[in-house]
């Protein structure tokens, strides 16, 4: 598409101009001496009083191969993508229909989940977000509409996030802290779960041999064709011993484990202009007054491919990051496209308390390159998966509390020249 190159850049300059006075402003305070204490202070304590402009120190997770089999297990409270979950609360898994993809109606794949505890309440002791997806491209592309719905709670969704947090004292983990030596166990076996897909409940039970448990009627004609046929009549009489040991699921199309590191963004060699931490603000700031909203959008073209630059230039800082975390109030995910970012009425408030959701992590592209997901037309594929999270981390009714994901999935090469 060819563009109107002149109209375009006198735009980009006003905003740049109405940016960089706002921009200005900004550094008078910083340069103020009482003002940098306190800023450094707040990151030490409390956070309360930071106000939309300043910096969040980010987290950034990073993948590794499992340092030990059982580094994953759920009683050391893992932070992990791919293979199957480590639950934290075993027993009482979501059920039913938030399992599925709403829009094809099959059992959801993990992508990752992360160990976040807090400190504000007794019950948030342990604390870890799950994050899933249809593995199929097509419903995530529907997925992207449907999140633009209001009220949310009717979306249809192929991307869901659950909260389950517990405290100290809890019926399924010991209250000090796990060894870290290959000796740590939980204090019970868990829900049965699906052979195949290892994920979800295995409610369902194979009719012959009543051993092998399944999530759902697919997974199971899968485990079927894939070998259980045989199986099955074989080992029908055997002791349940076996079944019972191995964990494994049996479905190779799970997504490969990985361990998710952290490091502080900080600690990578910065030289940030502050010149576009402030550009990259302009264009994701949620309250922008209508005419410099329908400024941007009359120029989605120059913002995007800015937006892009921004995301590119703070990424590369560490460029195998598959994650970002940054729970805050005012917090805001790095958007890799100006265009599709959610304003906050967009973001539907907790269903459980009615409070409002706060941005707490957003996961990269560069995680699928590790999953080893091909490039093609059809691959799953996105610019970001932005999650939100209650911003009370209330105990709400069930044990695994849905949360809000807010996915953009332009690709990259449609907006970098
Ligand atoms: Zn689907
Ligand atoms: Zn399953
Ligand atoms: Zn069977
Ligand atoms: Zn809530």
């Amino acid at each position: 598409m060819p563009m109107e190159i002149g109209d375009k850049d006198d735009s980009v300059e006003m905003l740049k101009n109405i940016h960089i006075s706002s921009h200005d402003d900004d550094r008078d305070d910083d340069a103020d001496p009482e003002e940098v204490e306190d800023l450094m202070n707040d990151d030490d304590d409390d956070d309360d009083e930071d106000d939309d402009e300043v910096q969040k120190p980010v987290t950034l997770g990073f993948v590794e191969k499992p340092k030990n089999e059982w580094s994953l297990l759920r009683q050391l409270f893992p932070s992990k993508a791919g293979g199957a979950p480590a639950w934290l609360d075993p027993d009482n898994l979501p059920s039913g229909r938030s399992r599925l993809c709403d829009i094809c109606e099959q059992p959801l794949q993990f992508l990752l989940q992360v160990y976040a505890p807090t400190s504000d309440r007794e019950s948030t002791f342990h604390r870890t977000l799950y994050l899933f997806t249809c593995p199929s491209m097509s419903c995530l592309l529907r997925d992207q509409h449907e999140q633009w719905k209001r009220p949310a709670v009717n979306a249809s969704r192929s991307v869901k996030v659950f909260r389950c947090q517990l405290p100290r004292d809890n019926p399924f983990y010991l209250s000090e802290p796990p060894r870290h030596d290959g000796s740590d166990k939980p204090l019970g076996s868990g829900a049965p779960l699906c052979n195949w897909c290892g994920t979800w409940k295995g409610d369902k039970i194979c009719g012959s041999c009543r051993e092998a448990r399944y999530c759902s009627e697919k997974h199971q004609a899968m485990h079927w064709r894939s070998g259980h046929k045989v199986m099955c009549q074989n080992s029908s009489r055997n002791a349940g011993s076996s079944s019972a040991d191995d964990h494994k699921p049996a479905s190779r199309s799970l997504w490969p484990e990985h361990e998710i590191v952290n490091e502080d963004e900080a600690e990578y060699d910065v030289d940030v202009s502050a010149d576009l931490d402030n550009t990259n603000c302009l264009v994701s700031r949620n309250q922008m007054d209508d005419s410099i909203n329908s400024l941007v959008k009359s120029f989605q073209g120059d913002s995007d491919r800015r937006s892009w630059g921004n995301f590119q230039e703070r990424v590369a800082r560490a460029p195998e990051q598959v994650l970002r975390y940054c729970r805050n109030v005012c917090s805001k995910p790095l958007w890799p496209i100006s265009s599709g970012q959610p304003s906050a009425a967009d973001i539907p408030n907790c269903s459980y308390c009615g409070k409002p959701r706060c941005f707490e992590f957003q996961v990269l592209p560069q995680l699928l390159y590790f999953f080893g997901v091909k490039n093609d037309v059809d691959s799953l594929d996105w610019a970001t998966i932005a999650v939100y999270s209650c911003e009370e981390s209330c105990d709400g009714a069930a044990s695994y509390k849905e949360e809000f994901a807010w996915v953009q999935v332009s690709s990259p090469s449609q907006v970098v020249p």
